[in-house]
């Protein structure tokens, strides 16, 4: 970092120069390794928010910044009109993980959920003897969060985001998280897919429970419809299974993913299951940065790291203990804190009053992390985060809920 760059001079290029988007903590981050981050005061936080889900494996973890720095002296971008054998292996590794079918890779959640989208319109085709614009709906949750981009915020039914930008994609239907009458209710001959996350993220930390993802899969087969999953924020371990559909046992048709793929690099990815991965045909789909020599090398790492140290049954072995610990704050200041809910290293803290402020008093005390709809405190700390750090987690939360009676 230049030298010139004051702490003042941050805060006065952001209130300047930045848009205005985001509801940003007043806090400049310079540094991290592990769970831990520091900001330009050299204040040291434990980092459960993990860049939304998205350092899995802490920061700066040796083996990941060896191998990108490696790639990015030997090749880093070179398109898709050539091969690189990073793509090749990482659409290998990813097809060995979610069963017989191809990748397609882009560079963010949002991007890889167009993806599906677009699959769910050449599916609907197909279906419809391949007459356009017939079959084409798709049936999300409520509470829904899927990106940023016309087609996600399509199937993202909240107000705050969709507010502003009408007219949308046409033809999304919400049934509710959990109740299959409701979703089985929307299907009709224009049904092309059912789109859901298998654990809702932004809208609060609620899982899909394994009957209904069973009773989601059956429904799919008996009407002919897709079954996508986004498991962008949920995935790549982050439950203590490498896709957290893997607890329900079933297979979607195709997944979306991105987050915490990448450790920290930007990378998105789909995969399509052998029945639909025919569907896009050259030219048919496409974007610039997908699948770089640089972003698969990263995503290589995780997926060693992932592997090597053990990460899946890491956070198998401690999650139980660790809720077990959160739930005992649920008894103990039950006039602030009313659940804990989520899988492995997913969860959210459901408080009886606003997340935002809680948030704000927990990084004070030293511990970042994000919040989410209805109240939620999300906690999402790296993968390889040790018990000694989920405890002094624990010991944090204790401490701001008891001086908060
Ligand atoms: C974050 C998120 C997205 C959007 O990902 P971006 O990379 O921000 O575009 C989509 N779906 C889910 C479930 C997410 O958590």
């Amino acid at each position: 970092m230049s030298a010139e760059i004051t702490r003042t001079s941050t805060a006065e290029h952001y209130d300047s120069y930045v848009v205005q988007n985001y509801g940003r903590a007043p806090l400049t981050l310079v540094r991290g390794a592990g769970s831990k981050v520091w900001d330009d005061a050299g204040r040291e936080y434990l980092d459960f928010t993990s860049g939304i889900a998205v350092s899995a494996l802490g920061h700066c973890h040796p083996h990941w910044v060896s191998t990108v720095q490696r790639q990015a002296g030997e090749l880093i971008h070179t398109s898709n009109l050539f091969r690189n054998p990073n793509q090749g292996e990482l659409a290998r590794r990813l097809v060995q993980r979610a069963g017989p079918g191809r990748v397609f890779f882009c560079n963010s959640g949002a991007e890889a959920n167009e993806g599906l989208l677009k699959l769910a319109r050449l599916h609907g085709m197909r279906k419809a003897g391949g007459v356009e614009g017939k079959c084409y709906k798709v049936i999300c949750a409520e509470k829904a969060f899927h990106g940023r981009t016309f087609g996600g915020m399509s199937a993202t039914p909240q107000e705050k985001i969709q507010g502003g930008f009408r007219p949308l994609v046409p033809g999304f239907a919400f049934g509710k998280l959990n109740d299959l009458q409701s979703f089985a209710d929307l299907i009709d001959e224009d049904t092309a897919a059912i789109f859901i996350e298998t654990i809702q993220g932004e809208g609060g930390v609620n899982p899909a429970t394994p009957e209904f993802l069973r009773g989601l899969r059956k429904l799919c087969s008996e009407h002919n419809l897709l079954l996508l999953l986004d498991e962008v924020q949920c995935g790549i371990g982050r439950t203590g299974k490498f896709y957290a559909f893997e607890h329900a046992d079933v297979r979607p048709d195709a997944i979306g993913m991105a987050k915490g793929l990448g450790g920290g690099f930007p990378i998105g990815a789909i995969w399509i299951g052998e029945g639909s991965a025919d569907l896009f045909k050259p030219g048919s789909h496409g974007t610039t940065f997908g699948g770089t020599p640089l972003a698969c090398a990263a995503a290589l790492a995780v997926l060693d790291i992932i592997e090597r140290e053990k990460l899946l049954e890491h956070v198998e072995a401690v999650s139980a203990a660790w809720h077990q610990r959160l739930l005992g704050l649920v008894g103990k200041y039950p006039q602030h804190l009313s659940g804990v809910r989520g899988l492995g290293f997913m969860v959210g803290l459901q408080m009886v009053d606003d997340a935002a402020g809680w948030v704000g008093k927990l990084r004070d005390a030293g511990l970042l992390v994000p919040m989410a709809g209805g109240n939620v405190v999300r906690l999402l700390p790296p993968l390889n985060a040790t018990t000694a750090e989920l405890e002094k987690a624990v010991m944090i939360l204790d401490q701001v809920l008891g001086a908060s009676t």
